[in-house]
């Protein structure tokens, strides 16, 4: 996808933007009630604010609210998981912990014979689409913990490397939530009647085989009450001079969107596809397809002051190029907690023994908004509502 399909598929989606409150519960084939914008704003090829924009451009705020609220929650999951990243790292480390047997009882429900015919329905469209509405992501989630009783972790991981939109923050935070680790005292069960509800039935007809195993669902253990973790406090990464001469800007998958007062036009812009990343996440190939095109895409809009490096080894890739730029620093944009984020202390290690600084930074909106994810969501909109120059005067 480039930059213009995504605001294309943004525009085309303005209509159905009112009806969105009323319908986006429904999972329906073609999946029409919803924007399918996600992995455009997981990479920034669009932002946040953008998406909000046009909708407040073509409609009253009361029409629109309930669709800017959850391209907010997006914003919310990423600056929550920014203040407590131990949350993504744990995470992590559980997930090299499992033995075999957890691994082996994980593939044998994705194997298309699970006993729920439905959650194989799910398990093959998210294979072969990379997509999943937010509605069978959730009844999904919660099969697989409560009723197959399988770790949350191998789930969220199964997820993370299928969904074109993959994101450390809203998957993790959401599958903790399903499983009753989030929100102190709840969590979420998939329930049968819930299902005949809100799948169409064109879809639930053909896959109700084993439905009555989720009649009267029970939680596979009682939700947490512990509250969140306390929140970090953040680096001050504003960026505030000009990128000086013999500097270079780096751009990764967690930020497609370089527009920035302090690049120049002559600054020169490497858009990394990072191979080792994904293989290491062991991201699937219709992800990594996504990704290696959104990048290309973003080089080409740049034009000739950018690359685009496909590599094996991120940190050597951009050691070669910035020898050959005779470049001496390269800036970029804070990687959010995730797969990239973890790699920047091996990478400043290796830049900096061939005499290369690297420098980050966060975007102005960034800066302000991220800190406001102390607690729950709605603390976030409401203190957003307040302060943001999108939303200030709309309530
Ligand atoms: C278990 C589980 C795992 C999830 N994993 C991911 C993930 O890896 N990546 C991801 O982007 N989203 C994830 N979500 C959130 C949500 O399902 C998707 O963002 C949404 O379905 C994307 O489809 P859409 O663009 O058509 O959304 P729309 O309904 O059109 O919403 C518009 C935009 O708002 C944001 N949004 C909508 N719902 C949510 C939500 N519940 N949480 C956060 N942002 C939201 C997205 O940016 C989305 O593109 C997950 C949800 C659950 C329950």
């Amino acid at each position: 996808m480039i930059r213009e399909e995504a605001l294309e598929q943004l525009d085309a989606f303005v209509p159905r933007m009112v009806s969105y409150a009323g319908e986006r519960n429904r999972v329906v084939p073609g999946h029409t009630n919803v924007s399918r914008l996600s992995p455009a704003i997981r990479h920034r090829l669009i932002t946040e604010d953008e998406v909000a924009a046009v909708a407040l451009q073509h409609h009253g705020f009361g029409a629109v609210e309930k669709f800017v609220q959850e391209v907010y929650w997006r914003y919310y999951w990423k600056s929550w998981l920014e203040l407590r990243p131990g949350v993504w790292s744990s995470y992590r480390e559980d997930l090299t912990e499992f033995g075999s047997g957890a691994r082996r009882a994980a593939d044998k429900v994705l194997g298309g014979h699970s006993g729920i015919e439905i959650f194989d329905y799910f398990a093959n469209e998210l294979i072969s689409t990379g997509y999943l509405h937010n509605h069978a992501r959730m009844w999904f989630a919660a099969i697989w913990i409560h009723e197959f009783k399988l770790p949350w972790q191998l789930g969220a991981d199964f997820f993370h490397r299928y969904l074109l939109d993959g994101d450390p923050a809203s998957n993790t935070l959401s599958w903790r939530w399903v499983a009753g680790l989030h929100t102190a005292g709840k969590n979420y069960l998939a329930r049968a009647s819930n299902l005949e509800q809100y799948l169409a039935p064109e879809i639930l007809e053909v896959n109700r085989g084993g439905l009555e195993r989720i009649r009267q669902p029970a939680p596979a253990f009682e939700p947490t009450n512990e509250g969140a973790p306390p929140p970090v406090s953040l680096p001050d990464l504003s960026y505030g001079e000009p990128l000086g001469e013999k500097t270079g800007f780096w751009l990764h998958e967690d930020d497609l969107s370089p527009e920035l007062d302090c690049i120049s036009d002559s600054v020169r812009m490497a858009v990394v596809i990072s191979s080792d990343l994904q293989d290491e996440h062991r991201y699937s190939p219709l992800r990594c397809d996504w990704i290696s095109s959104a990048s290309a895409a973003t080089a080409a809009r740049l034009g000739d002051r950018a690359e685009c490096l496909s590599a094996d080894d991120t940190a050597a890739a951009l050691v070669e190029w910035a020898e050959g730029h005779q470049l001496k620093t390269i800036v970029a944009y804070q990687p959010w907690v995730g797969p990239v984020r973890d790699r920047l202390p091996e990478m400043e290690e290796r830049l900096s023994k061939s005499g290369i600084e690297l420098r980050l930074i966060r975007k102005p909106a960034d800066e302000v908004w991220v800190p406001l994810a102390t607690a729950g969501f709605f603390g976030f909109w409401k203190k957003l509502q307040r302060k943001h120059p999108l939303l200030k005067e709309l309530t």
